[in-house]
């Protein structure tokens, strides 16, 4: 609606205000403290936000300091946007203040600009102009101040013991068009105790690899003790003869009896393995052709057989695919010591399959290798017919504010829609942007800001109205 678009547009000032006033609150998850379980800086973010509401004439509300919102209209129904108020740490090496919110060239700079801080005080400012321009809803709008979703979103989880999740909403805390589809992600462990007495001529002292199980490894180090010198001068020629083969980027380098190994490969995000280069799965191919013990190569065969550097779960039987992707293994961690060794996965897998689809052929096959599965974690997908009301509608909204195909988006990721029932990811970044998000130098652009205040003002009317 025009109207709405006018409104914010005269609002801009205040909105550009809004969103300074809020980034320059350093509000990174602290000690908790009384009514504050994420700390005293998230909470005097959210404090700011519920009294620059308040300011505009909405009604209030602080759920325990783990999430508050601002409330408007009435009806049975609720429509809820969902953002979030807390950040990742700043790091280093900003060219202006990180909690400064200054303006240059048409940005506002902080931590938090666009993550998620510019975005949720944009959706309120378009709440304001339904409210301005005096339209009347046949529901109610909540807009929830969220201040946990870096850490877990216990904020939600708080949340939804309290009340009931909205009827249907949006999160701005992703991209543009809208994100119909996220792929369900599992992590687990896969270990082998080991028998710390079995004497061997290869003594491995120990293998470390990676830093997270969702992100592909760059580095792998691994220590090997061995005696005998011709057995030692063995191994380093079946390196030689295996870095010859396979053109993998390993070192090696002599310490008395120690060998130590490094491999080097290429990071990427572990939704997206097929772009890095996996430097746990270069070395252990190596591993498995020389003299270690049984039961450790019991370990390392299972790894080597059924994945390799695969990243689509083909050997397992596993690679599922629908219309929102094919799934996705990346093996992020390693670490072997004399009693245990252990792996740290990470999988995500297309919307219409379920944790058993994939689980129960890899459980079985690791458990025929004497291997155990461990610490299973199940984030579930999200996924909304394309069909579906709430798509429809933000389509429409989309369609009509930009001009652009309101194209459907399938990811591998998870967002903030995936902790809070009926909520799908509707922005804030446009296509062609560089995302910016937990970078240095975040940035918000101030003309996206108004477009985002403009699209979610008319977004929230078209499904509240
Ligand atoms: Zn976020």
């Amino acid at each position: 609606m025009d109207e709405i678009n006018n409104l914010v547009e005269s609002m801009k000032d205040e909105l550009v205000k809004s969103v300074q006033e809020v980034v320059r609150i350093k509000s990174v998850m602290d000690e908790p403290k009384e009514g504050m379980p994420f700390g005293e800086g998230v909470n005097k973010a959210l404090m700011k936000a519920l009294s620059i509401s308040s300011s505009l004439g909405f009604k209030t509300v602080n759920v325990d300091g783990y999430m508050g919102y601002a409330e408007y209209g009435e009806g049975e129904e609720t429509i809820g946007v969902l953002g979030h108020l807390d950040v990742v740490p700043e790091g280093s090496g900003w060219k202006y203040p990180p909690y400064g919110g200054e303006i240059h060239d048409g940005k506002i700079y902080a931590r938090g600009a666009i993550d998620d801080k510019g975005p949720i005080m944009a959706a309120l400012f378009g709440l304001k102009a339904i409210k301005e321009a005096n339209i009347q809803l046949g529901k109610k709008v909540r807009i929830f101040f969220g201040t946990n979703e870096e850490n877990g979103s216990n904020d939600v989880v708080n949340y939804l013991e309290r009340d009931k999740a909205p009827d249907m909403g949006f999160t701005p805390d992703a991209e543009y068009p809208i994100i119909y589809a996220e792929k369900g992600i599992l992590g687990f462990d896969i270990v082998k105790y080991l028998d710390k007495d079995i004497k061997n001529d290869i003594n491995i002292k120990y293998v470390e690899g990676g830093n997270a199980p969702n992100v592909v490894p760059d580095t792998c180090k691994c220590a090997m003790q061995i005696h005998d010198d011709y057995i030692k001068q063995n191994v380093i020629d079946d390196l030689k003869k295996y870095i010859e083969k396979t053109g993998f980027d390993i070192n090696y380098d002599e310490k008395e009896r120690d060998i130590l190994f490094s491999s080097k490969g290429l990071s990427a995000h572990g939704s997206q393995p097929e772009l890095g280069e996996n430097a746990i799965m270069m070395f252990l191919p190596f591993l498995k052709d020389i003299n270690i013990s049984d039961d450790l190569r019991e370990f390392v065969e299972f790894l080597v057989c059924n994945i390799g550097m695969d990243t689509r779960g083909k050997e397992l039987g596993i690679d599922l695919k629908d219309e929102t992707g094919e799934l996705s293994l990346n093996v992020g961690m390693i670490k072997i010591d004399s009693c245990k060794a252990a792996v740290s996965i990470n999988i995500r897998y297309p919307v219409t399959f379920n944790e058993n689809d994939v689980m129960d052929k890899l459980k079985s096959k690791a458990e025929s290798y004497g291997l155990k599965i461990e610490n299973l974690g199940v984030a579930h997908p999200l996924y909304f017919p394309k069909d579906h009301p709430l798509i429809i509608k933000l389509q429409k909204v989309y369609k009509e504010q930009t001009g652009l195909e309101p194209e459907l988006l399938s990811i591998g990721g998870g967002t903030y829609a995936k902790k809070m029932p009926n909520i799908v990811a509707f922005g804030p970044n446009f296509p062609g942007k560089a995302a910016r998000e937990h970078q240095t130098d975040e940035y918000v652009e101030i003309e996206d800001l108004i477009r985002n205040a403009q699209i979610y003002g008319n977004a929230i009317y078209e499904l509240a109205k």
